[in-house]
């Protein structure tokens, strides 16, 4: 019984360790977690195997709570993948700055155009002229004129069904004009064919842009991958932009694709209207993807049961040295009151196969409350009062044995002992908490 109840109250205290026997089945966990937030497949076994790795190879495992290390480690990895700091678009020594823009039909290509050159305009003070490079649909000409005039952004078209002209002329045109920027909008399909490729590839020859962004629908998720991929072997572009993770989408498609392609990922775009644009922020990002899994929902669970005032209060009493029996008590009612105390175990990751949760029931308290009941409460808030006499009284009271008295006060002072070292950890614990 002993060692199952230290390890009941190490495991809700949260310091059960990690083995690397219980380690698999975390890693499942975070798996499901990623996949359901639409990362892509094969990114996520590589991500999770990574992970693994580096929590086998790291020693705060045995002093840490597991769920929010695993959970730490996870954010961590991801906020790392995604490159830190955020990245910004090039400009050019001599102006024009010509930026390409490119991505499938209805990726959000003409919105984000209008929405980079109010960002601009707005933010750098710079003056951009936009090009109508999207020339087989007069409605797309429309569609960017309707947005440049909301912004007060002059449009470059021409009625010719030239693309690459209408790029030249453009940049030609902010030359003469002294604008310091040229955006230009390109034509999209909805498959990445040739024909579309081709004519992105020849622009790009012709006009030499600073900076090539590829916009992509993040609601697209296994399939952005894929695109993302043959555009980046087709024109090597420079930064990602993801449109369309307003709602509920999961940002999944920014860790396939970043890992996949190796490319910063610049904005996210969050809804149609022009300023609903954003610099792209890795740790934002990884708490979106992390927060639509179950990974920390565990976490969340037991922190429900154990509510942090109380927690406090227990962590005061153990340092100044007043965790008593009483308290003790309380602990074990507390475990009872969880009810599905296995159930709770097992949200914890790997925890349920460290605890044995099928042998932890309600009887294994049983004798233990019974002693402590039968005390009286001033025995119970000084255990030292317990002499010989006494002890026979509290066994017959309880219906059990004095030496079962003995070892349940052996295993008070041991666990308190622990407890003590415990709380000088769990500092270390508590700096985790909040990343969540
Ligand atoms: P293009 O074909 O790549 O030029 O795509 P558009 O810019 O025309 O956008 C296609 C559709 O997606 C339009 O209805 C836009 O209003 C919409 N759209 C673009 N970006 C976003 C976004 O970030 N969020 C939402 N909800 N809709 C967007
Ligand atoms: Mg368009």
């Amino acid at each position: 019984l002993s060692s199952k109840l230290d390890k009941a109250f190490q495991s809700l205290k949260g310091e059960a360790r990690i083995t690397e026997v219980n380690i698999a089945e975390t890693v499942r966990e975070i798996r499901r977690a990623l996949l359901d937030a639409d990362v892509n497949y094969e990114v996520a076994r590589q991500f999770t195997n990574d992970v693994k790795e580096q929590v086998l190879g790291s020693d705060v495992l045995t002093s840490v709570n597991p769920g929010q290390q695993f959970t730490k480690i996870v954010h961590d990895n991801l906020v790392e993948t995604f490159g830190g700091e955020k990245a910004d678009i090039a400009q050019a020594q001599t102006p024009p700055t010509v930026i390409l823009i490119a991505g499938l039909q209805g990726s959000g290509k003409t919105t984000f155009t209008g929405k980079l050159a109010r960002h601009l305009k707005q933010e750098h003070k710079r003056n951009p002229l936009l090009a109508a490079a999207d020339v087989y649909r007069p409605a797309a000409v429309d569609q960017l004129k309707t947005l440049a005039s909301s912004i007060d952004v002059p449009v470059y078209s021409i009625e010719q069904k030239d693309a690459v002209r209408v790029a030249k002329e453009a940049v030609s045109m902010a030359k003469s004009l002294a604008l310091d920027t040229v955006i230009i909008d390109t034509a999209g399909r909805l498959h990445v064919d040739e024909e579309m490729m081709n004519e992105v590839a020849e622009i790009k020859e012709a006009v030499n842009p600073h900076e090539i962004l590829f916009v992509v629908d993040s609601m697209t998720g296994q399939d952005a991958v894929n695109t993302a991929k043959e555009f980046n072997e087709r024109i090597d572009y420079d930064g990602v932009v993801l449109t369309k993770l307003d709602g509920d989408t999961r940002g999944g498609a920014a860790l396939s694709i970043k890992t996949v392609v190796n490319k910063p990922i610049k904005f996210v775009s969050t809804g149609e209207k022009l300023d609903a644009l954003s610099p792209f922020y890795p740790d934002r990002m990884a708490q979106r993807i992390l927060g639509m899994g179950d990974v920390v929902s565990f976490v969340e669970k037991a922190q429900k049961e154990f509510d942090e005032k109380e927690a406090e209060k227990l962590q005061k009493k153990i340092k100044s040295d007043k965790f008593d029996l009483n308290d003790f008590l309380e602990q074990i009612q507390k475990i009872k009151k969880m009810g599905d105390f296995g159930d709770l175990v097992n949200m914890i990751p790997g925890a349920s196969k460290a605890l044995d949760t099928a042998d932890i029931d309600d009887d294994a308290f049983k004798p233990i409350e019974a002693i402590i009941l039968s005390m009286t409460p001033e025995e119970r808030q000084n255990p030292e009062l317990l002499n010989g006499s006494r002890r026979r009284r509290i066994a017959k009271g309880s219906g059990t044995t004095v030496r079962e008295i003995n070892q349940l006060m052996k295993q008070f002072d041991q666990m308190k002992k622990m407890m003590k070292t415990m709380s000088k950890m769990s500092k270390a614990g508590r700096a985790l908490q909040g990343l969540k």
